[in-house]
């Protein structure tokens, strides 16, 4: 992932001090202070390498609505090729509140409520950094996380707590997290469905996350980016629940829902207050981005429903040919109930050591992977040293391919 690998260069260079210190602490940084490899960028490698299939990193490896494709290169030959609006595109604006309504039934108002983002990445960085005071400010957020979230915070220069996930089922335990939030807790972070393990939060869970934001006066932030991959049930917004609106901020992006994680349009919507505090932020990132992008994502957003619901059904049958396929070669697998992601425990094929399992499962399967200790805080990653990362967002021919060369490798 060059995105951390340039964030770590950048800040080695010219902070010292407590954001190198949060970093090294969260892993971000090699023991020497140098720029960590990374285990995607070690595994693309190995990949181009020996011709392996590459399940490692989630972008999908088709493109998205015709419909949507077309907005874009329409944008592009209309002239819509300048700066738009600090706050986004009005109309993509008014398209989010569209959708937040249509989906949830949740009121938001586009002129005060809503921000578009260099997708979800920034959305959530900026969040962070509004938000934080200080070190003494606590980020609380269940373990495994994705990736740039220790780095967010390490950034913004707060602490990083975790409540684990544990399989099956990676739901927190509720005491453990309510042991974990405390009058130092400043943000609850959210990812739900949950990348890596694809779990869904439980309703229970969701409600002792407000419970516990509301006790503490702390702010709720949701990351939903696979908020249509949800395959058992329809998305619940945490924003949804009774008392949580007014303290949450809720972030998601098209890359995911649109099959186009290039494009890096993506939003974050919630109490104005928040959101003007955000925006003074992301303002001085970005500014703004993706001009001709954002009135196709516009026209994604107001899509039929049945593109939501076909594009869930079709990942749900892509992890059931991966799952097949990880079962055949022994793997215990944890089928996940939403997002791009397919986590299996590799121990009974020898691979209780997953990072080693997976630096030696291109030669052996020709199939890359990664372990799910790349998304976990150093400490703890002893906790889930036999279980792999398998991306499913991938063609049903390639996902086929996969599966035979690791039902024939475990035989
Ligand atoms: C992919 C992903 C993101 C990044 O979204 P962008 O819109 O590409 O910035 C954020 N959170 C999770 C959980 C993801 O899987």
């Amino acid at each position: 992932m060059s995105f951390r690998y340039g964030l770590s260069l950048f800040f080695m260079s010219v902070i010292p001090g407590a954001w190198k210190r949060a970093a090294a602490g969260a892993g971000l940084l090699a023991s020497d202070g140098g720029v960590a490899p990374t285990i995607f960028a070690e595994m693309s490698a190995l990949a181009v390498r020996t011709g392996a299939i590459n399940l490692g990193q989630g972008f999908p490896d088709e493109d998205g609505p015709v419909e949507v494709l077309d907005a874009a290169r329409e944008a592009i030959a209309a002239g819509v090729n300048q700066y738009p609006p600090g706050r986004g595109t009005p109309d993509l604006l008014s398209a989010i509140a569209e959708h937040q309504l249509r989906f949830y039934g949740l009121d938001v108002d586009p002129a005060s409520e809503v921000i578009v983002t260099a997708g979800a990445t920034e959305a959530l960085t900026a969040t962070l950094l509004a938000l934080i005071d200080g070190p003494d400010d606590e980020v609380v957020v269940f373990e495994p996380y994705y990736d740039s979230y220790a780095a967010a915070v390490a950034l913004a220069g707060a602490t990083l707590v975790t409540v684990p996930l544990r399989a099956p089922g990676f739901q927190p335990d509720l005491d453990e997290l309510a042991a974990s939030v405390s009058e130092r807790t400043r943000i609850i972070l959210v990812n739900d469905p949950h990348n890596p393990t694809g779990a869904v939060f439980s309703t229970d869970v969701l409600t002792e996350v407000v419970r516990l934001a509301h006790l503490q006066d702390a702010i709720i932030v949701t990351d939903e980016v696979y908020e249509h991959l949800s395959f058992h049930a329809p998305h619940t917004p945490i924003a949804t629940l009774p008392g949580a609106a007014e303290r949450t901020l809720t972030i998601s992006s098209a890359g995911k829902t649109f099959s186009a994680t290039g494009w890096k349009i993506g939003w974050v919507h919630g109490p104005a207050d928040l959101i003007t505090a955000v925006l003074t932020v992301k303002q001085y990132l970005t500014y703004v981005n993706g001009a001709p992008f954002q009135p196709a994502v516009a026209v994604g957003l107001r899509l039929r429903e049945s593109y939501f619901t076909d594009a869930a059904a079709l990942l749900a049958r892509k992890h059931e040919i991966l799952g097949e396929g990880l079962r055949a070669a022994g793997f215990a697998v944890h089928a996940p109930q939403g997002g791009y992601f397919t986590v299996a425990d590799a121990t009974a094929l020898g691979g209780a050591d997953a990072a080693a399992f997976c630096r030696a499962l291109p030669e052996r399967s020709g199939v890359v992977a990664i372990p799910l200790s790349a998304f976990v805080s150093p400490a703890h990653r002893q906790r889930y040293a036999g279980l792999v990362r398998f991306a499913a967002c991938k063609r049903v021919e390639v996902l086929e391919e996969a599966a035979a060369r690791l039902a024939h490798a475990g035989r």
